[in-house]
């Protein structure tokens, strides 16, 4: 039954409280439930024992409280874990935690599966069948944080980084409900400072990111300098290509007052050249952007390989030289399905052997 009931962890604060207003109540009602949600984290509305109890009965017919469950667990000796969660129809995807000094992040994952089809990534191997809907997203959060909790850990999540399967652009507005609801004072109150949307490229939703007036990060994977490179291995950029794809993100600094992080995949033998590094300096120079060098996890579907540290270092160095900002991912998870996408494709193959 509870599929016809409105999830109530899909709804803003204010999507809330207009709701709250539509049953007879007050607004605050609605910062009430987000305390009990968020701050006391209850799994039931009997819980919130400041709530009468005919209200209560009110609520249980309206809403349910519904979140992913957990099928499978992996622990890496780094403390990175990652959970393949299943959702209400079977689907499953993947959430990880990774371990960073300044707090622990989430990796969200938005779509089950993913129509970009980037050429070097495992997700894309299995193409969209939806997107995730707000809760869904949220959820990953609230199961992660009870996770911790269940191993006795102190940490809970504190960063968010939209950059798991799918491509949250092509999901926006429920990606959007979703931060808004972790952001909110009243709930997770992660900061916006702490929650990064990562992006192939859709350009219209760059812009649109631009204006939402929150002091959200956008990261955009380039991973190539220049189009004849970008073409072969990203098909978004036939749709959106270089010059199309720079002046969204001026605009979206412009906009935003955020500086923009560029992610770059580095593949031997493809994007790794000095001239590569030249054009790539070209090419962010004018857009305030920095770059997060990301040495290439090797998946076992496809032939790229990753440099070795010596290139990786040197083409670094080279960036840091011209004056660009730049730093190279640290890898988490080494000894589990580190790759975005690993673990559930590694489900869906044993399950069609
Ligand atoms: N669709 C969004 C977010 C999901 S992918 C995007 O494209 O940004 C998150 C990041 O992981 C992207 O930068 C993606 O290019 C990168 N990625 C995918 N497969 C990878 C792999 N095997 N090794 C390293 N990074 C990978």
């Amino acid at each position: 039954m509870s599929q016809e009931k409105i999830n109530i962890y899909g709804l803003t604060l204010e999507q809330l409280a207009t709701q709250m207003v539509g049953l007879g109540q007050k607004t605050f009602r609605a910062k009430q439930l987000y305390s009990w949600l968020y701050k006391k984290d209850v799994s039931s509305f009997d819980q919130m024992s400041d709530v009468s109890l005919s209200f209560r009965e009110v609520l249980k017919e309206k809403y349910c409280l519904d979140l992913p469950t957990i099928f499978t667990e992996q622990v890496s000796s780094d403390g990175t874990i990652k959970l393949l969660l299943q959702l209400a129809d079977g689907q499953k995807v993947e959430t990880v935690l990774m371990r960073y000094i300044y707090g622990n992040a989430i990796c969200v994952t938005s779509e089950v599966g993913c129509n970009m089809s980037c050429a070097f990534c495992a997700s894309g191997l299995l193409k969209k069948v939806r997107g995730l809907k707000a809760e869904e997203m949220l959820g990953q959060l609230i199961v992660m944080n009870r996770y911790l909790i269940a191993r006795k850990e102190t940490a809970r999540v504190s960063h968010i980084v939209v950059m798991g399967t799918g491509e949250p652009f092509d999901n926006y507005d429920e990606v959007m409900t979703f931060i808004r609801t972790a952001n909110s004072q009243f709930g997770l109150d992660i900061g916006a400072r702490h929650i990064t949307v990562s992006t192939a490229g859709v350009v219209p939703k760059i812009i649109q990111y631009g204006k939402e007036g929150l002091q959200i990060n956008l990261a955009v994977s380039l991973h190539a300098p220049n189009d004849e490179i970008r073409n072969k291995i990203m098909p978004i950029n036939q749709a959106y290509p270089l010059t199309k794809l720079i002046p969204a993100v001026m605009e979206y600094y412009k906009e935003s007052g955020r500086e923009v992080t560029f992610e770059y995949i580095m593949i031997a033998g493809l994007n790794d050249s000095d001239a590569c590094a030249d054009e790539l300096i070209k090419l962010i120079k004018p857009t305030h952007g920095f770059i997060n060098l990301i040495p290439y996890n090797e998946v076992m579907e496809n032939s790229f390989r990753r440099p070795s540290n010596n290139r990786i270092h040197y083409f670094h160095d080279k960036l840091l030289q011209a004056g660009i900002k730049a730093t190279i991912r640290k890898e988490f998870g080494a000894d589990i399905d580190a790759a975005c996408g690993q673990l559930r494709a590694r489900y869906e193959r044993n399950k069609a052997n």
